[in-house]
């Protein structure tokens, strides 16, 4: 079989009128977003105005990372020390970072095999813990079914924070990913959906929410220079008020992603080709479930996720080297230690030890990978045929 060597990393370059932006903002030497002549905007302010007009929300804050986002988030809905918050046992290391940043607990709850929150365990864990809010991680790209989460989450009065770091333009029904609860969170780093390096948005249509969050940020007495923020009359007490935690976005970043939001929506169809491609080829191989997407769910497919189930540790790892010996990278969630980006629940030692059975058995037969853009068509179709290969060994050397 011939081996696959496209890059598992390798995004694509940033586009010419992107990198014309940031030239022009580099010459000018006016990289602070506070640093505007007259009335002009900013790269920054124009962003987030371009942001939320994309997203549909009243409000759009542009700031360093996801992780910032989400804390902040957090903080300004009052979230503290000793505060308990939901989130899901199956995220990446910064959303159960953002919930210790504040000083408080995550409660974990269980996945269902499609990769989303249990809504059982939810309401379970919610009637045990009486918890402060909900920051709910659409992991990987799977959304829930929202409507019945927000049942649930509107029936026990818990306000939810959604992390879209991998939901970035996806929706349910209809409704953008993001706009269920009091905020969406939003990550610019390299491998998400747009790339600056760094960076994310915080979105939400209450105003005293957003004041806050605008100054937390670090807006000094400047919160009037928002595109996207409330009115100067909202901030009369809370400006006062309110801590300055500096995580700002810069006109540097906001330069290169603004050009990046006109391409988003095709960037998703692309995606979801190359994803589509992957996931139809898994679909029809047996002993492999590939997570159900509702028709509700328009999702966006930059990585793919499968699973084998009831498959024992020596089966995954065989899986995993047979496929990088072909050049396909896939990650397992299941491994006892945490390896790059991948962590489980149990390497997070800051938080109080949980018992979360369903997930670590969900978790012990999952494999994920990226599928950057720099894929065309012919190398999602060889990148299938390789993984399709290399679980047809494993199954075969663990029946023998
Ligand atoms: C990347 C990521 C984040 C945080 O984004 P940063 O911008 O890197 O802080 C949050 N949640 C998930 C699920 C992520 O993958």
């Amino acid at each position: 079989m011939q081996p696959f060597t496209g890059s598992f990393t390798q995004q694509e370059p940033i586009a010419e009128d992107a990198i014309g932006a940031a030239v022009e903002v580099l010459r000018s030497g006016r990289l602070h977003r506070y640093n505007t002549v007259g009335d002009e905007l900013g790269p920054v302010a124009e962003l987030e105005k371009a942001y939320a007009a994309y997203q549909g929300s009243t409000y759009c804050l542009a700031c360093t990372s996801g992780g910032y986002a989400m804390s902040t988030a957090l903080r300004a809905l009052g979230v503290g020390v000793g505060d308990r918050v939901l989130t899901n046992a199956f995220t990446l290391a910064p959303v159960p970072g953002a919930i210790a940043a504040v000083g408080a607990d995550a409660v974990l709850v269980e996945i269902t095999p499609d990769l989303v929150i249990d809504l059982d365990d939810l309401e379970a864990k919610i009637r045990a813990t009486s918890p402060k809010a909900m920051l709910l991680s659409n992991m990987r790209g799977h959304l829930c079914d929202m409507d019945a989460l927000m049942a649930v989450l509107n029936r026990q009065g818990v306000p939810l924070i959604e992390d879209c770091a991998h939901t970035m333009g996806a929706s349910w029904n209809g409704r953008k990913s993001g706009s269920f609860g009091i905020a969406g969170c939003f990550s610019t780093q390299t491998y998400k959906h747009m790339n600056s390096g760094e960076g994310g948005f915080l979105t939400s249509n209450d105003c005293e929410f957003m004041a806050r969050a605008i100054m937390l940020s670090g807006s000094y007495m400047l919160y009037d220079r928002h595109g996207a923020g409330p009115s100067p009359d909202v901030f009369k007490d809370i400006r006062l008020d309110t801590p300055n935690m500096s995580g700002r976005m810069d006109n540097l970043r906001a330069a290169i992603l603004l050009p990046q939001l006109a391409t988003l929506e095709t960037n998703i169809d692309r995606w979801n080709d190359r994803h589509d491609l992957i996931a139809n080829r898994l679909r029809a191989v047996a002993g492999v479930y590939v997570p159900n997407r509702p028709p509700q769910e328009r999702y966006v497919g930059s990585s793919f996720q499968f699973l084998i189930p009831d498959s024992d540790a020596e089966t995954m790892r065989q899986v995993v080297s047979s496929a990088k010996e072909l050049g396909v990278e896939l990650k397992w969630f299941g491994a006892a230690s945490p390896v790059g980006f991948t962590s489980n629940h149990q390497s997070w030692r800051y938080v109080t030890p949980q018992d979360l059975p369903r997930t670590d058995a969900i978790l012990a037969g999952l494999l994920d990978m990226r599928i950057p853009l720099t894929f065309s068509l012919e190398d999602c179709a060889q990148v299938a045929d390789i993984i399709v290969h290399a679980v047809g060994q494993a199954l075969q050397k663990g029946a023998a």
